[in-house]
């Protein structure tokens, strides 16, 4: 998959994401309210003196969509400059350890620990849209990357010129590759519309939040 489709599409199920939770949080906060009133803790004011931890939802809340625009293609960033540029001699390959599930556990662990100790969610960001740019990518027909160490230390080799010209071709004669980036526009068109109409634009640009 390329740019339009990774970005769109992330971004796309980072929009269900908030939805869902958002909801779910709005749900959880009436029955807190309801079973703090029925208790009498709201009369007691017991609520103001809750300890401040951070909470994971609603996602909204630290969800930047300008990171996860960048986190949509983390692992292409890292590999293809480091696999078919500055390495070329050691991978001559484009999916080295920025497409490997070992990349997405390692961001993810670390991304709850920063979230926990700190409240900020950039980490897991990262961790979300490389694992969804994995998906995407459709990793899984590269086991020995996706799943790298596990089927040996090394990973698979290209000839880079028969990469480039295959994505020229792949874009113009491949359902399977042109319709995800078909996809992708139009959830990105619908984004851009939805923060127009809000006249949010600033706002997007400003704190990465698109609601
Ligand atoms: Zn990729």
């Amino acid at each position: 998959m390329f740019i339009f489709g990774h970005i769109g599409i992330t971004i796309g199920v980072g929009m269900l994401i908030e939805a869902i939770t958002n909801h779910q949080h709005t749900k959880e906060r009436i029955q807190q309210s309801e079973s703090d009133y029925s208790t009498g803790q709201v009369v007691k004011g017991v609520t103001n003196s809750r300890v401040y931890k951070p909470n994971i939802i609603p996602v909204g809340k630290w969800l930047d969509y300008r990171l996860l625009v960048l986190a949509s293609m983390l692992p292409d960033i890292i590999d293809k400059p480091m696999g078919q540029v500055f390495l070329k001699d050691t991978f001559n390959y484009g999916r080295i350890y920025g497409h490997t599930l070992v990349f997405v556990l390692i961001t993810g662990i670390l991304g709850m620990w920063v979230f926990k100790k700190w409240g900020k969610g950039w980490l897991l960001i990262m961790a979300f849209g490389s694992f969804m740019h994995d998906m995407e990518d459709q990793s899984w027909r590269w086991p020995q990357v996706l799943l790298w160490p596990l089927k040996g230390w090394g990973f698979p080799k290209e000839d880079l010129n028969a990469w480039l010209s295959g994505v020229y071709r792949a874009i113009v004669t491949e359902p399977d590759v042109f319709i995800p980036e078909l996809v992708g526009i139009v959830i990105l068109a619908l984004a851009a519309i939805r923060v127009f109409r809000n006249r949010r634009f600033q706002y997007a640009l400003k704190t990465g939040h698109i609601n």
